[in-house]
């Protein structure tokens, strides 16, 4: 990254936000576009991946507090460009540095050496900021797995593309065997200074893109900008009892810490098929069972599977369809050994064709059943009317 890829790159239109958004704002619309244009929905995509890039690289720094304040400072203050001489006539040997250096001080930094070595990541550069560690990145991504693996537990592979340092080059951008030198025009400082008129300005080296450093066999991996897309395969242990939607945080599996920082996080969503006969609310396995109005006008005795076998219960006689009855500790099993219950709903089924028979011996049924009305609350409404 270079003083003047960074002054000229619009991190707020890269993702599509204004330069005024909250940090809120901007991690949303990271999250939508990093997911838009992952390498792994986009196979073979170099369009995209370009993007995703880009993309990345503007969220390092906007989403940053410091290295946001830093950014918008230097933008503002490279942007006049040409314009700054004309708002300070008179007296000779005026130094614009002296402007960036009291600019800086808000920021605590010592001027616009350390201003610049903050934000571009200058190597060795001596100043403090730029071999600061700094933490890691967050990733965030998406598994899928089956009913059974989440009330289970389940081991995944996952596959993350990511980018990261050159593992070719180690993020020096040299091609494996050489060394980038010092850039002669700068002396490695990445600034020059030029006079225009009465005043001297610093500006970012033109030779070496403010980088210090002038790499003469760029790498062939990364095409001398340190950085490319790295894919690794991670296997993850889904513990059981996990919910549809739910977070799971890996400590230390995101983005490696630059300077010796630590690694960001890794956040895994898991997304849960549902199961074509169970279904779950919170700890609870659901299940319906279909039953016949004479099971339930009678009562029997109703066996029904369960996750791992199955379990038998009694229907009392006159139990009304619609009724949950409830077979304890038969639901999912958390971390800490309690279990939820499986809550079995009684529903009546219909038949749809009956035999003669069996018609015969309905209307035999109803016949003697006919001073019976279950309606009787309704239609004592209704005779109100
Ligand atoms: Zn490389
Ligand atoms: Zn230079």
């Amino acid at each position: 990254m270079s003083a003047r890829d960074w002054i000229e790159k619009d991190f707020y239109r890269e993702l599509g936000v204004s330069s005024d958004a909250s940090a809120d704002e901007i991690k949303k619309s990271y999250r939508k576009l990093a997911r838009e244009l992952h390498p792994d929905a986009n196979p073979g995509d170099a369009k995209a991946e370009a993007r995703f890039k880009a993309v990345s690289e503007a969220y390092g720094v906007l989403s940053d507090p410091a290295k946001r304040k830093q950014y918008d400072e230097a933008r503002r203050l490279f942007a006049g460009g040409g314009g700054f001489p004309g708002g300070f006539g008179g007296g000779g040997g005026f130094d614009v540095n002296d402007l960036f250096g009291r600019a800086a001080q808000g920021t605590g930094g010592g001027g616009l050496g350390d201003l610049l070595g903050g934000l571009f990541n200058r190597r060795g550069g001596g100043a403090g900021s730029a071999t600061r560690p700094r933490r890691g990145e967050d990733v965030e991504t998406d598994v899928r797995i089956d009913f059974t693996e989440a009330v289970k537990g389940a081991t995944v592979p996952l596959r993350l593309s990511s980018p990261a340092a050159c593992s070719t080059c180690g993020g020096s951008g040299a091609k494996p065997g050489t060394m980038p030198h010092v850039c002669a025009t700068c002396s490695g400082s990445g600034l020059v200074t030029r006079s225009q008129g009465a005043f001297a300005f610093s500006e970012p080296c033109r030779d070496c893109r403010g980088t210090g450093r002038i790499i003469d066999d760029p790498c062939p991996e990364c095409g001398g900008d340190g950085v490319s897309t790295r894919t690794r395969t991670l296997t993850v242990r889904i513990p059981s009892g996990v919910d549809d939607g739910q977070r799971i945080r890996l400590a230390g599996q995101g983005e490696p810490g630059r300077n010796g920082g630590p690694s960001g996080d890794l956040f895994v969503r898991v997304h849960v098929n549902p199961h074509s006969i169970f279904g779950r609310k919170g700890n609870d396995l659901t299940l319906t069972a279909p039953m016949t109005f004479s099971e339930l006008a009678l009562g029997t005795t109703l066996t029904v599977p369960t996750l791992d076998g199955k379990v038998t219960l009694k229907v009392p006689a006159g139990t009304a369809s619609g009724r949950v009855l409830r077979a304890r500790d038969k639901g999912i099993t958390k971390r800490d050994g309690t279990s939820g219950d499986l809550l079995i709903t009684l529903e009546v089924a219909v038949p749809n064709n009956l035999s003669s028979e069996a018609r015969k011996a309905l209307e035999a049924y109803a016949d003697v059943t006919k001073d019976h009305d279950p309606r009787g609350d309704l239609n004592a409404l209704l005779e109100g009317r």
